[in-house]
């Protein structure tokens, strides 16, 4: 037999797969074994992607592989990671990553403990006249007590002996090492649906019945979604079938977790990174070997090695934590298209903000209300324009709706304000010469961070002390402009004293499992605010939270990028949605831009007026869903470097791009990491077609050996 053994290795240029002999020795190996193979001088990892009968290389110059690593990756799996290396215009190594068991072979073991159950000499020896030592008296009792085999301790020696003895057998057993589940936020039993719910459930289940299929399910926060999740997961394992839900981001939507696992326990595995590499694998184990037949994780988790799938659920299927930022910028929610078509899955995307992709694509089920009866709350615009940059973030409307909470003394409520940025300033001028603090390695401001003293570039981490006089005119006057989540927070926390306030945002939430412990806590608490980012607006649901603030609703729509309507949407809708539940509630946005579709459509709940709106839009401007649209950047320490790549990058994709396409560029971007960055943006109807040529064109320009210290880099369906 031989083996077509994808290796693992970063460099772009090498074409692989490679054929290697098997022997005898490696009857076992199959699609999805994961070896190591002589290459060349070197040792590499590689994935098995085919057995054949014949290579066309003569047998004695095929080498063997060195040894099998690790436990094979599933067929359909390895069929799904080539597939989005070739849709995403990377590697099949980097596609093959993604599908690997945590660690990639690479070492991360099993945990195992030793285990020992009382043979029958053992239990004459307690009566008998044996020699036994008081440790080894002690240690026999107790095993001759147990029904079960028990897991030893600190005796391994004296059982060890017992053993030698043939007074007790032991044995080394697996344990797997789950992570542990912070629980946040309302529990339930589990109800009667209701019936817009019920024919949800239907739908899934009639696709369960034959070949899959795919929904948009579309309903308002608090609206009983996720009920309708936890009851076609159990409609799947009824059926025999796993399942798959993807949530956002990491910590990660805690309360979504928790539900899962009080309805399903042990049949339950989470998979997100910010597990320990023990644990990881074990999920991947447990999962790999049918024990645990439900995944819950955030995009990676589409790669979950569930067999015989059949539900794959996407949670909040707007939120933009779905694509992947580094290659191979995948999105998962079109992996988990290609992956429920393939395995005959039924594929649910749900949401309260639909994408206009899903909007356009899919049949739909609404959910109207809300599960609790209770109506959504009366959004306010309030108009940030004409005001004193004096007052501060904060408008008037907004101090007093905080000041009240306050005066009921804790027994009116929760609010939660959303500030679109972090830190305490994020912008910093002389008000001598107008000199500004940037970063040295990216165009971009430097924020201002009160902790620490410091300023910080939020893209590449650099950090300075907070200057004392300008460097060009030593004025020692200098102005900070805007507030983010570190400043409102102690604006806020003053407004509502003695109300405490809960900040979430990445730098009070970087510490491993510290968004699901500030969850709990603000949860916890009589009364109180939670603040931050954009997180706070992410799939958790305080029924006590009466008001939610929005503090700059139209910094998203500043954004220059087509999306830019629909994230500014999403975000208000979102907010608005947590507020109210169970009862009155008020929502504050504050805007300078109070006419914006985005806005007011918001404020009016009107999801199906925003997105008619926003379709029509993208059409006339052929963006997507209208349109591909595959982005091509090169980075490089110089700028003509960068240049040129782009020059010669478009020359090629021209010619092999289909006639319908456009070519935009080559344009710059702004520095980042210290990397001038230049890009072609191609626009296309046929999308096949389109990524085809893209592909072409960079293995080319990639073969050519042209571009010394450029880094290229593909993204198709740019968010
Ligand atoms: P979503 O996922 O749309 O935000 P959830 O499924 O979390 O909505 O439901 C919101 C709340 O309503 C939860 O506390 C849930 O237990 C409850 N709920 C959901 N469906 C029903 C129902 N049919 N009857 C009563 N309560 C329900
Ligand atoms: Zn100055
Ligand atoms: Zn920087």
């Amino acid at each position: 037999m031989i083996a077509k053994v994808e290796p693992l290795t970063t460099a772009r240029a090498l074409r692989g797969p490679f054929d290697y002999l098997l022997s005898d020795r490696f009857r076992d190996v199959g699609v999805g074994s994961l070896l190591l193979v002589p290459f060349g001088r070197q040792r590499l990892r590689g994935v098995v992607v085919e057995l054949t009968e014949t290579s066309e290389l003569p047998a004695e110059r095929l080498a063997e592989p060195i040894a099998v690593l690790g436990d094979p990756v599933p067929r359909p799996l390895v069929e799904l990671g080539l597939w989005v290396a070739r849709q995403y215009v990377s590697t099949p190594s980097r596609g093959l990553e993604l599908v690997l068991p945590p660690g990639g072979g690479k070492g991360v073991g099993a945990r195992t403990e030793l285990r020992a159950v009382i043979t029958d000499a053992g239990r004459a020896a307690i009566g008998g006249e044996g020699r036994l030592g008081p440790k080894q008296r002690d240690a026999l009792e107790r095993l001759a007590a147990s029904q079960t085999p028990v897991a030893a301790g600190g005796e391994r020696d004296s059982l060890k002996r017992l053993e030698a003895r043939g007074l007790a057998e032991l044995s080394e057993v697996e344990v797997p090492r789950r992570p542990e589940v912070v629980s946040v936020g309302a529990r339930s039993e589990r109800p009667v649906l209701t019936p817009p719910q019920a024919a949800a459930l239907a739908r899934i289940t009639a696709s369960l019945d034959v070949d899959g299929g795919e929904l948009l399910l579309h309903g308002v926060t608090g609206s009983g979604k996720t009920e309708v999740y936890l009851t076609a997961t159990e409609a799947a394992l009824e059926r025999g079938r796993g399942v798959i839900i993807l949530v956002p981001e990491i910590g990660l939507t805690p309360q979504t977790v928790s539900r899962f696992e009080s309805r399903f326990g042990d049949k339950i595995a989470v998979l997100h990174s910010a597990l320990s590499a023990g644990e990881r694998r074990d999920e991947w184990m447990r999962l790999r070997r049918g024990e645990a037949r439900v995944c819950v994780g955030p995009r990676s988790a589409v790669f979950a090695p569930v067999e015989g799938l059949g539900l794959i659920v996407v949670d909040e299927e707007h939120d933009s934590s779905y694509k992947q930022e580094s290659d191979p910028r995948y999105d998962a929610r079109d992996v988990a298209r290609r992956r429920a078509h393939k395995e005959q899955a039924m594929l649910v995307f749900g949401t309260a903000t639909p994408r206009p992709e899903s909007w356009k694509r899919l049949d739909r089920v609404e959910l109207r209300q809300r599960a609790d009866g209770s109506p959504m709350p009366g959004i306010e615009i309030v108009d940030m324009r004409e005001r004193d940059g004096r007052e501060g973030p904060l408008h008037a409307r907004t101090r007093e709706a905080l000041a009240r909470l306050a005066e009921s003394g804790g027994g009116g409520g929760k609010a939660i304000v959303m500030v679109p940025r972090r830190g305490w300033s994020p912008f910093l001028d002389c008000r001598v010469c107008g000199h500004s603090w940037s970063c040295p390695n990216c165009d971009v401001s430097l924020v201002l961070h009160r902790a620490g003293d410091i300023m910080r570039c939020h893209h590449c981490g650099h950090t300075e002390r907070v200057p004392e006089k300008c460097p060009e005119c030593g004025s020692v006057s200098i102005a900070r402009h805007g507030a983010g989540s570190e400043r409102v927070a102690e604006i806020v926390a003053e407004v509502v004293r003695p109300l405490p306030v809960f900040r979430l945002d990445s730098d009070s939430a970087s510490r491993k499992g510290a968004h699901a412990q500030i969850l709990a806590e603000f949860d916890r608490a009589d009364a109180g605010v939670l603040i931050g980012t954009q997180m706070v607006a992410k799939g958790h649901d305080f029924p006590d939270v009466v008001l939610s603030v929005v503090v700059d609703a139209d910094s998203s729509l500043r954004f220059p990028d087509f999306r830019a309507e629909e994230r500014t949407f999403a975000l208000v809708s979102q907010l608005a949605g947590r507020s109210g539940r169970g009862g009155a509630g008020q929502v504050l946005v504050q805007s300078l831009a109070p006419g914006a579709e985005a806005i007011t459509r918001a404020a009016n709940n009107d999801a199906a007026g925003f997105l008619a709106g926003e379709l029509e839009r993208r059409r006339e401007l052929s963006y997507p869903p209208f349109a591909t649209l595959v982005r091509v950047e090169m980075a490089a320490k110089e700028a003509r470097a960068a240049e040129d790549a782009a020059l010669k990058t478009a020359a090629r994709l021209r010619p092999l791009l289909p006639p319908d396409a456009t070519l935009l560029g080559p344009a710059p971007r702004f520095r980042l990491r210290d990397r001038e960055r230049r890009q072609v943006l191609v626009k296309a109807t046929r999308r096949a077609d389109a990524i085809g040529a893209v592909r072409e064109a960079v293995e080319g320009v990639v073969a050519s050996k042209e571009l010394r210290g450029v880094q290229l880099s593909v993204d198709v369906d740019p968010q």
